[in-house]
């Protein structure tokens, strides 16, 4: 059966990806990396850093390329797309969260998680009202006027997690998404997090090296000498 009819919202087989292909510094960080992401279903990827996390969640995200293996989302199979359709898919259908916010410091944060939907057609009323509303669900409305600098590390994550969330994806990618804040900001960072994306019932592969946060995820997978093995 296809993805698009079994609900796989992330299907990846047999990703293999190597840096400096060729040179003596060659290094080949993914030997055939599988992994299927079921809708609504939430995946810890648990490994010591350097095992290969952000080379796989860029691959899943249509950031980089593989060098062989196949990445679908929500049913559609990237290999061999234009730059413009991967770029397109990647707009629609993934966000993105990184250990550091990354939000644009000359914007309020209702204008960051704004303009990822103007540059997808929406209109500044809808996508003001959106942008409120992710704030409220994440509890940081009153915030909403401020610039990243004005806000405390996990109202900057928070915000980040509404501008990942801004165009409605399918699939949510991130990357230690709490690594940079103190235990228990990032315990409280992490929960408004799962309770967005339980809420809105979207997929979400979640790297990370704290096993407690990862606990607290549908399922875990680790990645070992360039492959994922169930944790
Ligand atoms: P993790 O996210 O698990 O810390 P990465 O995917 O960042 O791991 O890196 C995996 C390996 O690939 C590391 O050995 C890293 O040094 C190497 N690497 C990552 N990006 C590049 C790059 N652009 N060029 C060369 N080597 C890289």
């Amino acid at each position: 059966m296809s993805d698009a009819a079994t609900g796989t919202v992330l299907h990846l087989a047999g990703i293999e990806k190597a840096y400096n292909k060729g040179k003596p510094n060659e290094v080949q960080v993914l030997r055939g990396a599988g992994l299927r992401v079921a809708r609504g279903e939430v995946v810890a990827l648990v490994a010591p850093s350097g095992a290969g996390k952000s080379t796989l969640l860029h691959i899943a995200g249509l950031l980089d390329t593989p060098d062989a293996g196949r990445v679908e989302i929500a049913g559609e199979a990237m290999q061999g797309r234009s730059d413009r359709r991967r770029t397109a898919v990647r707009r629609a259908e993934v966000g993105f969260v990184y250990q550091f916010h990354h939000l644009l410091p000359e914007f309020s944060a209702l204008e960051n998680i704004m303009l990822p939907q103007l540059a997808n057609g929406v209109t500044k009323t809808q996508a003001e009202a959106r942008a409120r509303d992710l704030l409220e669900s994440v509890g940081i409305a009153p915030r909403a006027a401020h610039r990243p600098a004005a806000l405390s590390g996990g109202e900057q994550q928070r915000v980040a997690f509404c501008r990942a969330m801004a165009n409605a994806p399918r699939l949510l990618l991130a990357d230690e998404p709490t690594g940079n804040l103190d235990p228990d900001t990032s315990d409280r960072v992490f929960d408004a997090l799962m309770a967005l994306v339980r809420d809105t019932g979207l997929s979400a592969l979640i790297a990370t090296h704290n096993l407690e946060l990862a606990a607290r995820m549908d399922r875990r997978v680790e990645m070992d000498a360039g492959v994922l093995r169930p944790a």
